[in-house]
């Protein structure tokens, strides 16, 4: 029997109609934006999970007491690179992260400053914990600026950063800083046994009670890196790393990891325009002032020639690479993805960005929250590329 011809029609249409809207109605709604919502993301679902200890066995026990020689505690230091003036900001992170952590397991402070620490620095910062400091001057040799760098050329692209407004562009100091975080402070004689490391800024905070040896479960999980904020960098500090870091791998295929988060390094969708600018890499990083490492990474043959190659290249100085997207890109490209680790569980914040826990172990910040300062910045949170790439482990 035919069915006539306007009734076949309508019945299509309804159809379509009913399959859109139960489409509609049990899809998840996104969570990766494109770049025109970024603006006005919310915080990122994840960090809203409730997110408790890792199973037991806690590894706190009384045998962290600081003085014990037979302590459980791992290979292991807490790492600050600060300047005598920055005292008073030194003492309130350390007022944190003692309070929080490591009170509790008593791991040394290894302190290091390019000029020698003032008798108040070092009596100061003594006083904020029980555990052992150590006070390191850095080699003249790992904090110069190198032979092969002009300064007359210096001048003129400090110049050229400053009306890109990049921020300390012209300050050399800060230009040594990260090329000493990329790739020296490793190789400080003070730390060639020490295997792990936390690296603490000045001024920084830190929220929830964390009852575990860190370093332990880094060990016993296979970690290399772990960190808390991911950040999309200002293109106009990094346009050659991408092509030099391409140079470097037509060079060394076989540093490539088969197991790497290139598509993390290289993502376009999500804010294409710093693609562009940085000429290939999303300039998704590592917020590098805090992290939680395996120095034996930063010690391979694939990260000392990629650092040796940058170095050459001289974009320490003529651009103002920072450590923290030289960290990122080496991570992504010669490690196993599945050892880099997101540590939601820690409460961290840094001038403007948080990590902010949902948990009841946690005091002083908003749950979720990624910024407490303008609403633009919301957009320089690139978790949700990492999550999308990689996972949350
Ligand atoms: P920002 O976080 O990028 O704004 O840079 P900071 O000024 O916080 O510097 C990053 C880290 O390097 C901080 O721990 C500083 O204390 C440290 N730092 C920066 N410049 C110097 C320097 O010239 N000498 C020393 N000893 N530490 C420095
Ligand atoms: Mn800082």
């Amino acid at each position: 029997m035919a069915i006539p011809r306007p009734l076949r029609a309508l019945a299509i249409v309804s159809a379509f109609l009913l399959f859109y809207l139960l489409f509609q109605a049990f899809r998840t709604p996104p969570t990766i934006h494109g770049p025109g919502d970024l603006e006005h993301e919310l915080p990122n679902e994840p960090t809203l999970q409730e997110y408790g200890e890792p199973p037991p066995p806690l590894w706190r026990a009384d045998g962290y007491a600081a003085d014990n020689p037979d302590s459980p505690r791992i290979n292991a230091t807490l790492l600050a690179l600060v300047r005598n003036e920055e005292l008073d900001g030194m003492l309130v992170s350390m007022r944190d992260l003692e309070r929080t952590w490591n009170s509790k397991f008593n791991y040394p402070w290894t302190f290091f400053n390019d000029v020698p620490f003032s008798e108040d620095f070092k009596r100061l910062t003594q006083m904020e914990t029980k555990a052992k400091c150590n006070y390191e001057l850095i080699p003249k040799e790992h904090w110069a600026v190198p032979s092969w760098i002009n300064s007359d050329l210096f001048d003129e692209s400090a110049k050229m950063l400053e009306e890109q407004e990049v921020q300390y562009g012209p300050m050399v100091s800060y230009h040594q800083m990260c090329r000493w975080n990329s790739g020296m402070f490793y190789k400080h004689p003070a730390l060639q046994d020490v295997r792990y490391y936390w690296r603490v800024e000045p001024k920084v905070h830190f929220f929830c009670d964390i009852d575990y040896d860190i370093f332990r479960w880094m060990n016993d999980h296979n970690k290399t890196y772990g960190f808390t904020i991911n950040l999309y960098d200002a293109p106009q500090t990094i346009p050659t790393l991408w092509p030099e870091t391409e140079k470097f791998m037509a060079a060394h295929p076989e540093y490539l990891h088969e197991n790497n988060a290139r598509e993390w390094v290289v993502d376009s969708k999500r804010r294409p325009e710093h693609n562009i600018k940085a000429h290939g890499y999303s300039t998704c990083h590592f917020w590098s002032n805090f992290e939680i490492a395996d120095m034996g990474f930063w010690r391979s043959k694939p990260y000392e020639d990629y650092f040796e190659h940058l170095d050459r290249a001289g974009g320490f100085f003529y651009e103002r690479w920072g450590d923290a997207p030289v960290h990122s890109i080496a991570l992504g490209l010669f490690e196993d993805k599945s050892k880099i680790h997101w540590f939601r569980d820690i409460g961290y914040q840094h001038i403007p960005y948080f990590n902010c826990p949902k948990s009841p172990k946690c005091r002083g910040c908003v749950t979720g929250r990624f910024t407490d300062g303008e609403r633009f910045l919301f957009k320089e949170d690139c978790r949700p590329n990492w999550f999308k790439y990689v996972g949350m482990d």
